[in-house]
């Protein structure tokens, strides 16, 4: 559209039966300001879908596998361990399909995720943040054992990365399709993202560099030290990697079972390790620099992605993931420096005209 015409809109050309039908198609967006110029670099606004992250996908899929293969009986209670967006997709999805949800979460993260899901009907099980996720897991699975209650394993379902494959990869081929794609950006917290992803990618872009990323302070797949798992697949004990981050939905105390698959076909290229207070900084950016509102782990990849574009050849493109709404994070350590009152400088502006003054 030129600038010259005023924007109009024609709606989806359709009328959506369920709340679900919404989930995917998110859009992939240039980054006009922060990329450096000899690159042109997008972002997949994973905020765009309805509980705003890219874990409404999970949700669905783990949801709607499950009811077909009958596993998941009408009306049974879903359980499940999560640090919040899986928590709050869910609680989305099982509120449109009338399933009771109880979701066990570490104190440590934020209070709009515990919130959210609670407005959404979830019921809410803290752990001990000491115990981290390995905690989290093994309260859900007593509970569902005890109860007869459906657990979603979101670090060990099919579900999980088939959904991305199905999704996610599909929306970036039919969006880059007769474009090249130097490379591709991405975290992980289940892994579902990138072992969904590459699968296509490695089959359909091969010249797609598929960049991984984690923390630079719990390098778990950078420390080549291989997970203990039991006979479910679930982590046997804690990684020794591990060190808490601020890095909130990515890499948990144990390397998840469903990112294992890339690492054993080497379905990256370069692992790049990136410190916590980085993505912070560079959601900031984001938002003030290009009006794009993702949270620490969009922020954290977008560093990375930054990384990626200096090194570049002249042309390349490059796309990286944001997984979520920056929304989500008003009381944790990104927003921390933003202030609730008027600064100086706003003060001085409110005193600048005579009207309508604070006391
Ligand atoms: N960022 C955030 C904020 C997340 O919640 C998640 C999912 N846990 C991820 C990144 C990583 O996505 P995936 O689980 O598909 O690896």
């Amino acid at each position: 559209m030129s600038q010259s015409e005023s924007r109009t809109t024609d709606g989806q050309g359709r009328l959506f039966e369920h709340i679900a039908d919404t989930i995917g198609n998110t859009p992939c967006i240039r980054i006009r300001n922060l990329a450096p110029e000899h690159v042109e670099m997008y972002v997949k606004a994973e905020y765009f879908n309805p509980a705003g992250s890219v874990k409404d996908r999970l949700a669905i899929s783990i949801i709607e596998e499950t009811e077909r293969s009958g596993e998941l009986k009408p009306g049974q209670t879903v359980v499940e361990a999560t640090s919040g967006n899986t928590g709050v997709g869910l609680a989305m999805v099982c509120a449109a399909k009338g399933y009771p949800l109880v979701v066990t979460m570490a104190d440590s993260f934020s209070i709009e995720r515990r919130k959210l899901m609670r407005f959404f009907g979830a019921k809410l099980v803290l752990t001990p943040k000491a115990e981290k996720g390995f905690g989290m897991y093994q309260k859900a699975k007593e509970l569902a054992e005890a109860n007869g209650w459906f657990l979603a394993r979101q670090f060990e379902t099919d579900a999980n990365a088939r959904i991305h494959e199905n999704t996610t990869a599909r929306e970036i081929i039919a969006d880059f399709e007769g474009k090249e794609l130097d490379y591709w950006v991405t975290g992980y917290g289940t892994g579902g993202t990138i072992s969904g992803v590459s699968r296509v990618l490695r089959k359909e872009r091969p010249n797609t560099k598929i960049i991984l990323s984690e923390p630079a302070n719990a390098q778990l797949v950078g420390s080549g030290v291989a997970q203990d798992r039991d006979e479910n697949n679930a982590p046997a004990v804690s990684h020794s990697a591990f060190q808490p981050h601020p890095v909130q939905g990515w890499t948990p105390d144990f390397i998840p079972y469903v990112l294992q698959e890339t690492l054993d076909n080497s379905n990256y290229d370069e692992l790049i390790p990136v410190p916590g207070p980085e993505g912070i900084q560079w959601s900031n950016q984001l938002a003030q620099k290009e009006g794009i509102l993702t949270g620490v782990s969009g922020g954290a990849s977008f560093a990375v992605a930054m990384q990626v574009a200096e090194k570049a050849a002249p042309g390349s493109v490059i796309l990286c993931m944001l997984p979520d709404t920056g929304e989500r994070y008003l009381s944790s350590p990104l927003f921390e420096s933003i202030e609730e009152y008027m600064t100086e400088e706003e003060v001085a502006l409110s005193k600048s005209t005579p009207g309508f003054q604070m006391d």
